[in-house]
């Protein structure tokens, strides 16, 4: 397929094209660090490996390699961030223009897009999920995007519906929106789905096809703040520029390192199977209790759970001790509420709990 390098530049806010990266102090450890205004100390109990006395390096060079690795995708086409919040932030930001530019979502999906977009000033085009299974209605959607949305998010899986959309509708369209705009797929729950339900061995062939990676969910480490956001070339030249300069801590860095062990890895794979069983198992469970309604497929780590009696629900659920997402006054989840898929311990205890109402 055919790139033209000039589209991610061209659909980029005007005021970003020109836009020049702060310039960071580089860092080689060999040097004395007499350039950026550190103190040369170190706090008592400071056990840091490079001294948290230090800037950090702006996006650090072995943890890029290893989750290239991790990702399966070159190191020019990944951007390391603070979580995937932090990317749909710089996205929004760089490509809607305050009161000009849209956003497309599909909802019932995460509200964290538009939220994004508001913030911003950037509009919130709707285009609605199929009322069925919650598919992707790709020709509502190519239609809904008029030439003032630049990003379209979709989420897959969904949070909060757990379906993982078909493959072929999202690259198809990704071929509809060439040009016009970006689709920027959020992949948080991926790892769940099973192997090869990425796209990021896509984004070669699509030049506007953004996948967001994240290490809060199946890697557990929600509390480092990390991510990744994989796309052209381009789009990451564009977006290093409007980052704030050391915004990957130190200590986030040291603690994802660790996830490189192999055999922490291997732990991680584990786990993933362990879940994936007990979300089927919990889901038949569920099923067959008086208070539900239905509960949808999932392929994320969580279960959407359509209730006779929400608010019952949540509370029989609160009085054991265990809280549940209330989704049920959200348009297109009428009495849903969200579960997230605990350990056997915490799933049994939900359980006894809803058995009794
Ligand atoms: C949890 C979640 C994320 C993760 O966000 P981070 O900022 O990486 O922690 C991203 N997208 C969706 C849809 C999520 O549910």
């Amino acid at each position: 397929m055919s790139t033209d390098m000039n589209t991610i530049y061209e659909l980029a806010r005007p005021e970003m094209r020109d836009l020049e990266a702060y310039q960071e102090s580089s860092v080689h450890p060999s040097l004395e660090r007499l350039h950026a205004n550190e103190v040369p100390w170190r706090l008592p109990g400071d056990n840091s490996a490079g001294g948290l006395n230090h800037y950090p390096e702006p996006q650090p060079g072995l943890l890029c390699d290893r989750l290239a690795d991790l990702y399966a995708v070159s190191r020019d086409r990944l951007l390391v961030t603070r979580g995937s919040d932090d990317a749909i932030d710089l996205l929004v930001r760089a490509f809607c223009k305050a009161g000009r530019d849209a956003i497309c979502v599909s909802p019932p999906t995460f509200d964290m897009y538009a939220h994004a977009a508001r913030v911003q000033g950037a509009g919130v085009v709707e285009s609605p999920l199929q009322t069925d299974e919650f598919s992707l209605d790709v020709e509502r959607l190519d239609n809904n995007c008029g030439p003032a949305v630049k990003l379209v998010f979709l989420c897959s899986p969904n949070n909060p519906t757990g379906n993982l959309f078909a493959r072929e509708r999202v690259l198809g369209l990704c071929e509809e929106l060439r040009g016009r705009a970006l689709v920027v797929v959020d992949e948080a729950y991926v790892e769940f789905a099973g192997e090869d339900a990425s796209l990021v061995s896509e984004i070669e062939e699509h030049e506007n096809l953004v996948v967001l990676r994240t290490l809060s969910k199946a890697f557990a480490l929600a509390g480092a703040r990390c991510g990744v956001l994989t796309g052209h070339p381009d789009l990451i030249r564009l977006l290093v520029r409007l980052m704030p300069p050391y915004s990957l801590p130190s200590t986030t860095v040291e603690a994802v390192m660790q996830l490189f062990d192999p055999e922490i890895l291997k732990v991680v794979d584990q786990r993933i199977i362990e879940l994936r069983a007990e979300r089927e198992r919990l889901r038949r469970e569920l099923q067959d209790l008086a208070i539900v309604q239905r509960v949808w497929p999932s392929q994320a780590n969580f279960l959407l759970v359509e209730s006779r009696e929400p608010q019952r629900m949540l509370e029989a659920g609160r009085d054991a001790g265990v809280l549940l997402r209330d989704l049920s006054a959200r348009p297109h989840l009428r009495n849903c509420v969200r579960i997230t898929v605990g350990n056997p311990a915490q799933n049994a205890k939900l359980q006894d709990a809803l058995r009794g109402v």
